[in-house]
């Protein structure tokens, strides 16, 4: 029996006569660590939100424990326990630390909320000085922090983070991806990381997929796609 959380299948997905993905296919076995990576333009972006039903799919399909989740609309998809994390967090800045966590769980019962509240706190320290605080007032890395609570507070199976590098000084990456390393050994969670922060992410994750124009150009354990000359020189960029 395979042991795949996630699996991905011959996906395709297009904005207007614009291909984005094509054909892409790859899986996540359960408590996996996966990079996604690519240039600008890879299709990185398009691939989570065509997993989270944010975006059709044209063709191919998307199995989350065996289950067909293709064609699920975005609030189904994370109900069978898919979570994102977009891009930049999307952390409402008007809102207390607390406030944008309950988000994260708007249609869980409150009893239930409070004992995961209390889960996600512990998971991450420095929010818990700071719940009564508006998420404006925090620094680049406590609202990624923030942002990845939040999406715990669903109690996801998958956590699929679009770039959470971004602005971030190096050390604070660093942090995170440790962070990230951190939660799938404590929590048994798996974990999708799209990058353009290639050397980073591959040394915090098991395996990697590399995008090039919608399609998987090579994919394999991060050592190795790390240590791989041409690889790394054609599109990864370091
Ligand atoms: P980035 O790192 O810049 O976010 P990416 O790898 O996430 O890049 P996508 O944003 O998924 O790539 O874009 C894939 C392709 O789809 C690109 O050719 C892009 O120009 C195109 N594209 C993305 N969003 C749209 C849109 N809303 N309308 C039209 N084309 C789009």
């Amino acid at each position: 029996m395979s042991t795949d959380l996630l699996e991905v299948v011959d996906l395709s997905a297009s904005y207007g006569a614009v291909r984005a993905l094509d054909s892409v296919s790859f899986t996540v076995p359960e408590r996996g660590f996966r990079a996604v990576l690519g240039a600008n333009g890879a299709g990185k972006t398009t691939l989570l939100r065509t997993l989270t039903g944010l975006h059709r799919a044209d063709a191919g399909r998307v199995l989350l424990g065996g289950e067909d989740i293709t064609r699920l609309p975005a609030e189904r998809v994370i109900t069978r326990g898919l979570a994102h994390v977009p891009e930049g967090g999307g952390v409402i800045t008007e809102l207390t630390v607390e406030e944008n966590l309950r988000l994260g769980a708007l249609w869980r019962s409150p009893r239930r909320d409070r004992a995961t509240e209390a889960e996600v706190l512990d998971l991450f320290p420095p929010l818990v000085q700071r719940l009564g605080r508006s998420a404006g007032t925090l620094s680049g890395g406590e609202r990624q922090m923030l942002a990845i609570g939040r999406a715990l507070m669903a109690r996801p199976r998958v956590l699929l983070l679009d770039e959470p590098s971004l602005g971030l000084a190096p050390l604070v990456t660093k942090q995170i991806f440790a962070l990230l390393r951190d939660l799938r050994e404590r929590t048994g969670l798996t974990v999708v990381l799209v990058e353009q922060n290639a050397a980073g992410a591959l040394a915090a994750t098991d395996s990697g997929v590399v995008l090039n124009q919608g399609r998987v150009a090579v994919e394999g354990p991060s050592a190795d796609l790390l240590s791989d000359d041409r690889t790394r020189h054609a599109y990864l960029g370091f």
